[in-house]
C-alpha cells in the first residue's frame, strides 16, 4: 500500500519550499502527558499495553512516566527493564525534573531514579519561565540556570542521552525572551540532544510559533523539539509550523489526551506530515493500523475516540447527504480527502430520511449485502415511517444492519437468536422519572433461546446496566463471543411532543469488543423499553456479526 494520497489536492502545497528536515522524529507522551487527563488512570500493564501499541504504530520514542515520583510509573519501568516491554521501533524515555535547588546531581534523590529506570534516553524538564523561577520555585534565575546544567551534565556524563523540555517556553519567550533564551541555550551548551519547545499553557498562536522556532532552530547547536497542548485549538498546527520552521522532534499523545484540552494528536500530526508533506515517519502497513490502535487505545483509557477525531474517528469519512451518495458510488476521492484505508479507517454513509435509495444500496455493499431497488424502496419506506416516531438510524448503523437485513427478508425470524418474552426493572428510590445510570436498579427478564425459556436476573447502575446484567445471566454460557463485548457507552434524549405525538425517548447504546465500536438505537415513550430495544439490538448484532464477517 502507497503512503501517498490518492487525492490530487492533498497536498496543495507550493514544491519550491524547502522539505522538512530529515530525520524527523515522533514522541509520544501518552503514559506521562496524556494520563493527566481527567478520568485517565492506567494501571501497569496498561501502560506496557499503550506502549507495545505506540511501538507497533513506529513512533520513535515513548515517554514511559515518571520513575521515581510515583510507585506505579516505578513499577513500569523495573518490568519494562526486566524484558516485560520489548520494543520493536521506539526507544523508551524516562522522564523527570532537573535537580532540586539545594541538592547536588549526584546526590539528587528523583535524578538517581532516572539513572535506575536503565533508560538510555531521560527527557529531564526545566522551567524557563522567569515568572515561574521567582514565584513557583522561588530561587534567584542564575540557580535555575545552574539547576538545568549541571543535571544535564551529570546524566550524559553516565552515559544518557538527554533532551530537555523547556516548561512555559512559549509564555517565558513572549514575557521575558532573554531569559527563556538563555535557558535553552544553556541546556544546549551542556549537552543536551534535543531542547524541546514546550508550550505548557496551550495558549500559543501559530503566526508567533513559526518566527520563534525558526529563530531558535538557527541559534542552538543542537535539534529542536515541539510539545505543544490544545487550549487555543491550535496543538496540531502548531506542531506542523513549527516542523516546517526546522524542528526535528514532535511530541504528542494518543487521541491527544492530556490535561485541560488534551495534548497535541500525535495521530494526527503523523497522518498530516506522512500523507500531506510525504514526510516517511512509519510504514504504509504501521498507519493502515492507525485507526485501530487508536481506539485501542482510547479504550484501554476507559475513554472513546471522539467521533469528529481526524482520520480515526467514526465518522471521519462519514457521508450523509443523497447527492454526496451517489457521486460516492462513481468515484470516492471525489468527497474524502484521503482514501480512508490508508489509516485503517473506512467510508460510511449515514441514511436518513433524507436519504435516496442510492444511500441503501451504498449502505448495504458496506455490510457486504446486495440489495435490490425493491429491497431498497422497502427500507427506505420504514427508515422514513419510522422516523416519524422519533427513530433516528444517523448514529446507530448495528441498528440499521439489522433493520436492512430484516426489512430486506435477509434476517427471518427464526434466525433472530432470541425473542424477549417479559422483563420488570426496579429503580431503588427512583420515582419513575429516573434516568437510566442514575442509581441502583433490579431487573428481571425472560427470553426465549431455541424454544427455551431462559430467564435472569441482575443488579446495576440505573436500568440499563441491570437490564445488562440480567440478560447476560439469562443467557449465560449460549453465546462465548458476548463475553469479550462490553457496554461503552449510552446516550438518552427525550424528544419533545409534537402535534399528533406525546413526548417518546431515544436511547442509544455503543458496545465494543475492545477494537470495534457498534451503536444501536431504541425508541419508545417508556424509556426503559427503549433502552432495551438499543440493548437487544446491540446482543442480536454482538451475537450474528461473527457469522456475517465470515
Ligand atoms: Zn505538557
Amino acid at each position: 500500500m502507497s503512503t501517498t494520497s490518492t487525492s490530487p489536492t492533498a497536498s496543495g502545497r507550493d514544491a519550491s519550499l524547502p522539505a522538512p528536515r530529515p530525520g524527523l522524529d515522533l514522541y509520544d507522551t501518552t503514559l506521562r502527558d496524556g494520563t493527566q487527563r481527567e478520568g485517565v488512570s492506567l494501571s501497569v500493564d496498561d501502560k506496557l499495553r499503550v506502549a507495545r501499541r505506540m511501538d507497533e504504530l513506529g513512533v520513535a520514542y515513548i515517554e514511559g512516566g515518571w520513575p521515581g515520583a510515583n510507585p506505579k510509573d516505578t513499577e513500569f519501568f523495573a518490568r519494562a527493564a526486566d524484558g516485560q516491554l520489548q520494543l520493536a521501533n521506539a526507544e523508551l524515555t524516562a522522564f523527570g525534573m532537573t535537580r532540586g535547588a539545594r541538592t547536588r546531581a549526584e546526590d539528587d534523590p528523583l535524578l538517581q531514579s532516572l539513572v535506575d529506570a536503565r533508560t538510555e534516553v531521560i527527557c529531564l524538564v526545566g522551567k524557563s519561565w522567569g515568572y515561574h523561577v521567582d514565584e513557583a520555585l522561588g530561587v534567584p534565575r542564575e540557580t535555575n540556570l545552574a539547576m538545568v546544567r549541571e543535571s544535564i551534565e551529570y546524566l550524559t556524563g553516565l552515559g544518557k542521552r538527554v533532551f530537555f523540555d523547556a516548561e512555559h517556553f512559549f509564555d517565558g519567550f513572549a514575557r521575558d525572551g532573554a531569559y527563556a533564551r538563555e535557558v535553552v541555550l544553556t541546556a544546549a551548551e551542556a549537552g543536551a540532544e534535543c531542547v524541546v519547545l514546550c508550550d505548557t499553557n496551550g495558549g500559543a498562536m501559530p503566526w508567533d510559533v513559526t518566527e520563534i522556532v525558526h529563530g531558535l532552530v538557527g541559534e542552538l547547536s543542537c535539534d529542536v523539539g515541539l510539545h505543544f497542548h490544545d487550549d487555543g485549538g491550535c496543538a496540531v498546527a502548531n506542531s506542523l509550523l513549527g516542523v516546517e520552521a526546522g524542528a526535528i522532534h514532535v511530541q504528542g499523545t494518543a487521541n491527544g489526551l492530556g490535561e485541560r484540552c488534551g495534548n497535541a494528536n500525535i495521530f494526527t500530526i503523523l497522518a498530516d506530515l506522512q500523507l500531506k508533506r510525504q514526510v516517511p515517519l512509519v510504514s504504509g502497513a504501521q498507519l493502515e493500523r492507525m485507526t485501530e490502535i487508536s481506539h485501542t487505545i482510547a479504550e484501554l483509557c476507559n475513554q472513546t475516540t471522539p467521533s469528529i477525531s481526524p482520520y480515526v474517528g467514526h465518522t471521519a469519512f462519514s457521508h450523509k447527504a443523497g447527492l454526496h451518495a451517489s457521486a460516492l458510488a462513481k468515484a470516492p476521492d471525489m468527497y474524502n480527502h484521503i482514501a480512508p484505508d490508508e489509516v485503517g479507517n473506512r467510508q460510511r454513509l449515514v441514511v436518513s430520511e433524507l436519504a435516496g435509495r442510492s444511500n441503501v444500496v451504498l449502505k448495504g455493499k458496506e455490510f457486504g449485502l446486495e440489495v435490490d431497488d425493491d429491497q431498497a424502496r422497502a427500507v427506505l419506506a420504514e427508515v422514513k415511517r419510522r422516523s416519524a416516531e422519533g427513530w433516528s438510524y444517523e448514529a446507530a448503523d448495528a441498528s440499521f444492519e439489522l433493520l436492512l437485513r430484516r426489512v430486506a427478508g435477509l434476517l427471518s425470524s427464526a434466525e433472530e437468536p432470541f425473542r424477549s418474552l417479559h422483563y420488570r426493572v426496579n429503580v431503588s428510590g427512583g420515582d419513575g422519572e429516573a434516568l437510566p445510570g442514575d442509581g441502583p436498579a433490579e431487573a428481571i427478564l425472560a427470553v426465549e433461546v431455541g424454544g427455551e425459556r431462559k430467564l435472569g436476573a441482575g443488579e446495576g447502575n440505573g436500568p440499563v446496566d441491570a437490564l445488562d446484567h440480567a440478560f447476560r445471566n439469562a443467557v449465560n454460557g449460549t453465546w462465548p463471543q458476548l463475553d469479550r463485548i462490553s457496554l461503552s457507552d449510552f446516550k438518552v434524549r427525550i424528544l419533545e411532543a409534537t402535534a399528533g405525538t406525546d413526548a417518546t425517548t431515544r436511547v442509544l447504546v455503543s458496545s465494543t469488543d475492545g477494537t470495534e465500536v457498534w451503536d444501536t438505537v431504541g425508541v419508545h415513550p417508556n424509556i426503559v423499553e427503549a433502552s432495551w430495544l438499543a440493548l437487544s439490538d446491540a446482543y442480536t448484532h454482538a451475537i450474528l456479526r461473527v457469522d456475517w464477517k465470515a
